[in-house]
């Protein structure tokens, strides 16, 4: 199959009796079975932006057992991060965020890999970013970064998924190359209420879009149960209010406009992960 996908036939590790024992809960779920935890272990995902968003991201795909993060994210940790980055502690103020990132995900689970940068996502490092990634967590505070990642993502048939928050309020939505609309198609331009520094937020809001982001790409990676394709999920928890908008391919989309979109194509994705297209 096109893409990065894991197919059946590449997953190969074996797990140990501490992994089997720590996943053991999630493998009651109905339908899901040695092989999803499998293909969760052969799996890396780019986490771009350790924040808020894919902090918490990060902790719930190293709890369901991931096999390797790459965390990429530029700076130190500062007091005011500290209402949302649920990876960080205080006494870490003044460190690399990365450094101390990875150092939590140990702590959690010493099974999971992982490689740090203390680098923001840029055309210079984005290939080597999503190096062997399956997946990519799209969770930068501006538009440019996460251009760039949906640009190499798309060129590269890597998956994506992209959320961002502001207030109390939150989107989600998959970039699968070929099969859903791209970032550009969504937002041809940038979001001028986007605000890089300072923006407002409530550090729960960040948490609740970064553990959807997480069960995202378990599905996506696992191929257990559907992720939302071709839709962008809203809401508002002020009113705690959820709302699915349809999510159109742009025909004349400068950066996915080559790919096929075909019927057969979906419907490869679909028998092979029982998507619901
Ligand atoms: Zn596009």
């Amino acid at each position: 199959m096109e893409g990065c996908i894991l197919e059946a036939e590449e997953i190969i590790p074996e797990l140990n009796h501490i992994e089997l024992e720590r996943c053991r809960r999630q493998m009651m779920l109905p339908d899901f079975t040695l092989e999803h935890q499998k293909r969760l272990k052969a799996s890396t995902a780019l986490i771009a932006g350790i924040g808020g968003l894919g902090g918490t991201a990060a902790i719930y795909l190293a709890v369901a057992g991931i096999g390797k993060m790459i965390f990429a994210h530029y700076g130190n940790l500062t007091i005011s991060n500290m209402n949302r980055q649920i990876l960080m502690k205080h006494d870490w103020i003044g460190k690399s965020r990365v450094v101390q990132g990875k150092k939590t995900i140990e702590e959690i689970n010493p099974d999971v890999e992982v490689e740090i940068y203390d680098e923001r996502t840029s055309e210079d490092n984005v290939d080597k970013l999503l190096n062997g990634v399956q997946i990519a967590i799209s969770a930068r505070p501006n538009f440019h970064e996460r251009r760039i990642l949906n640009n190499a993502c798309v060129r590269q048939g890597i998956p994506m998924i992209e959320a961002a928050m502001n207030g109390m309020e939150g989107y989600l939505f998959n970039i699968i190359p070929g099969i859903t609309p791209c970032l550009n198609c969504i937002y041809p331009e940038d979001n001028p209420e986007w605000e890089e520094f300072g923006f407002p937020v409530l550090g729960a809001v960040s948490g609740l879009l970064g553990c959807l982001m997480s069960i995202e790409a378990i599905k996506i990676l696992t191929g257990y149960k559907k992720p939302l394709l071709n839709k962008l999920l809203y809401f508002d928890a002020g009113g705690m209010e959820f709302k699915e908008f349809k999510a159109y391919k742009r025909e004349d989309c400068i950066i996915c406009k080559h790919l096929p979109f075909t019927k057969r194509k979906t419907q490869i994705l679909s028998e092979l992960y029982d998507y619901s297209c």
